[in-house]
């Protein structure tokens, strides 16, 4: 079922279409936000009239290049560099960096584009961007990591800056990739800009929290989003998909507000523990380790490993998509809803289908979309950037409690968003309005 489109918007689609042949997820991002702009030019013609929507719609910048790098071997390898800078109404282009071989400029883009409403939502003064390389880190040792980094940073620095774009991590770059891409951009500067990257270790200007702070947003959104219903997180059955960052640092804040976490998973397979999963085998295995989530069943007798599985089809009552992409289908939404799940929050970006998505708001559930439920990351990544520029450096709880606070504040934001313009609960309507308007009046003046 596709929605229509008014026509001013419909026309900045087709646009988008022709001027971005083949970028799908792409596309799919911009259709989802295009979809509920309807009532927002009926209340500022100014936004048409200047033409708003196509300019969202086409990246300030972007740049493409090669990454040449040495494997272990001894052998040239090549790989394609991406840096997308969407969008810097609201402050520098600020998003992070995948490395994954399904990367390509339609990925860059879709992820660019959801940053820049994601990161107005959180109120903090974050432009957005994205970027990355088709480079596979799996199988490679730490040397090949090394190298593949400093000749990525070698590329991208001259782009890079803390007034004018701040990368960070994301799915493939963590803590130990942000040392290496660092340290190269000190290297060729000759400057400790701290301001430059976030997600970096607590020793060499990082934050507390950032590491835990998307998975933890996440759980404070889900569990505001069943406040709003009277209900709450505590004593829940959660499902979270993924074991890597954004899923640990969920299933840790879920477990710890009461709620009990049974199943995760990675590209290989799903996890099922009816005890609730043990996070600190889970961390030994994917953060000491690197190994695959399958280790967890030989370790502990009270699990199921289930090769090739769909965690979807694991009944629950809180479902919290946590790997990537398009990962929930329509199929997937339905299974969901037919075994008693109230809630779905996006940990992920664009994890869930738009059939998905449709079935969850046909079915009443409190569906929280990744640009607001997925926010605290950034949020975090932002307060890390307040920090570099006070050379301060503050503490877990303080940081904790300002995250916790901005949760909320998206939370109200897009619930009375969506109250306002005819929607009341669909936070899909809510979160794309919210943070629309706010770069939209940037925009504007
Ligand atoms: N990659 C994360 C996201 O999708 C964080 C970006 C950042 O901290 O800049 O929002």
């Amino acid at each position: 079922m596709v929605t229509t489109l008014d026509e001013k918007l419909e026309s900045a689609y087709q646009e988008v279409l022709r001027r971005n042949p083949g970028e799908i997820e792409f596309h799919q991002a911009v259709r989802e936000v295009l979809e509920t702009l309807g009532p927002v030019l009926a209340k500022y013609p100014e936004f048409a009239e200047h033409k708003i929507i196509q300019r969202v719609c086409e990246p300030e910048r972007q740049i493409i290049f090669r990454v040449p790098w040495q494997d272990d071997q001894g052998r040239v390898q090549i790989n394609r560099g991406f840096r997308v800078e969407f969008n810097s109404a609201l402050g520098p282009y600020k998003g992070g960096l995948r490395f994954h071989p399904s990367v390509y400029l339609g990925i860059i883009k879709f992820l660019g584009f959801e940053q820049i409403f994601k990161n107005a939502l959180t109120g903090l003064p974050i432009g957005g961007g994205k970027g990355g390389s088709d480079f596979d880190p799996k199988g490679k040792s730490d040397s090949e990591i090394m190298r593949f980094c400093q000749s990525f940073m070698t590329e991208l620095y001259r782009h890079l800056g803390e007034y004018t774009d701040v990368p960070a991590g994301d799915i493939g770059v963590g803590g130990r990739e942000l040392g290496y891409l660092f340290g190269q951009y000190k290297r060729i500067t000759n400057r400790y800009e701290s301001g430059v990257l976030t997600g970096k270790g607590l020793s060499w200007g990082g934050s507390r929290v950032r590491t835990e702070a998307t998975g933890y947003g996440t759980i404070f959104f889900a569990d505001e989003m069943l406040k709003a219903r009277g209900d709450r997180l505590e004593g829940k059955t959660c499902v979270v998909s993924g074991s890597g960052n954004v899923a640990i640092y969920a299933i840790e804040k879920a477990t710890a507000l009461g709620a009990k976490v049974i199943a995760c998973s990675d590209s290989n397979g799903v996890i099922v523990d009816h005890d609730g999963l043990d996070l600190a085998l889970i961390k030994q295995i994917k953060e000491v380790e690197r190994r695959r989530i399958s280790v967890y069943a030989q370790e502990k007798p009270s699990a199921t490993y289930l090769e090739n599985g769909n965690i979807w089809t694991i009944p629950c009552q809180i479902a919290l998509p946590c790997a990537t992409q398009n990962e929930l289908n329509g199929k997937d939404a339905e299974m969901l809803v037919k075994n008693g799940c109230i809630a779905v929050a996006e940990g992920a970006n664009m994890p869930t289908t738009p059939e998905g998505v449709r079935i969850f708001q046909d079915a009443g559930l409190a569906y929280g979309p990744a640009k607001a439920a997925n926010a605290g990351g950034v949020a975090t990544s932002a307060l890390e950037m307040q920090q570099n520029a006070s050379r301060d450096s503050w503490s877990f709880e303080y940081t904790e409690q300002r995250l916790h606070q901005i949760m909320i504040d998206i939370h109200r934001d897009c619930h009375e968003t969506a109250a306002e313009f005819g929607a009341p609960g669909n936070y899909v309507v809510g979160a794309n309005i919210t943070g629309f308007v706010k770069v939209a009046r940037s925009m504007l003046a």
